[in-house]
């Protein structure tokens, strides 16, 4: 009798990650593949337009993003938002961080009107966060879990480094004595709010797929 053999492809489990962000990509890479997952940008799926972000809080703004773009790919999709509270300013720009100092700015442009902002603000009250929250959303746009990660840092006097993206030149890191900007990829990507929140629901995304799967 003739031998026919079959085999069966285990594709790893696609998750969307709700982002056209390269930098955040890398660190969602980094924290989450060794290649468990297939990880696919709004891109490459073909979602073009934006979901606005007009939540008050981080969790609405990553709810929004969930939600949305999980039912319009069908697939679980990992959103987040973060941001920068600094405490000399009360907490801001907080949600407002990709927009701050307006439309159409460069990410150079925003951290170095924040500096403008702080140039009267003493080492000692220069106490900064970065935050995020994530959250993952079924392919039906129903909520299975949140997340939260913080970084705590110190609004620098002057830009330093060129690693990471957005406000990194200008984050310096205590523990570390330099910038987001100039600690090697992966020690940011472990340290990180992003790297954090995404820790912190791996567990779930482990429950939902198994390693056998
Ligand atoms: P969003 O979460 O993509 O809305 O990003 C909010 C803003 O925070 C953007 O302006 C980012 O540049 C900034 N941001 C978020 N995460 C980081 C980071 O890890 N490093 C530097 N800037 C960040």
């Amino acid at each position: 009798m003739e031998k026919v053999s079959v085999v069966v492809k285990i594709h790893a489990p696609r998750l969307l990650i709700a982002t056209h962000n390269k930098g955040k990509l890398g660190e969602y890479m980094d924290i989450l593949s060794e290649g468990r997952f297939e990880l696919l940008t709004l891109d490459e799926v073909g979602i073009v337009e934006d979901v606005p972000e007009t939540g008050s809080t981080f969790l609405e703004n990553a709810t929004l993003k969930a939600v949305a773009y999980a039912r319009q790919a069908i697939l679980y999709t990992l959103a987040d938002d973060s941001g920068l509270e600094v405490d000399a300013l009360g907490g801001r720009p907080g949600v407002l961080t990709a927009r701050y100092g307006g439309p159409g700015l460069s990410a150079t442009d925003r951290y170095r009107l924040l500096l403008d902002a702080l140039a009267d603000v003493p080492d000692g009250q220069r106490g900064a966060r970065f935050r995020c929250v994530t959250v993952l959303g079924g392919p039906d746009g129903a909520i299975l879990g949140t997340a939260e990660g913080v970084c705590e840092g110190v609004i620098a006097a002057a830009p330093c480094g060129d690693g990471g993206f957005g406000y990194d030149p200008i984050f310096y890191v205590p523990e570390y004595g330099l910038t987001m900007a100039q600690l090697p990829a992966a020690v940011k990507h472990r340290i990180s709010h992003r790297g954090r929140a995404v820790q912190d629901i791996r567990p779930l995304l482990e429950r939902l797929w198994p390693p056998s799967t």
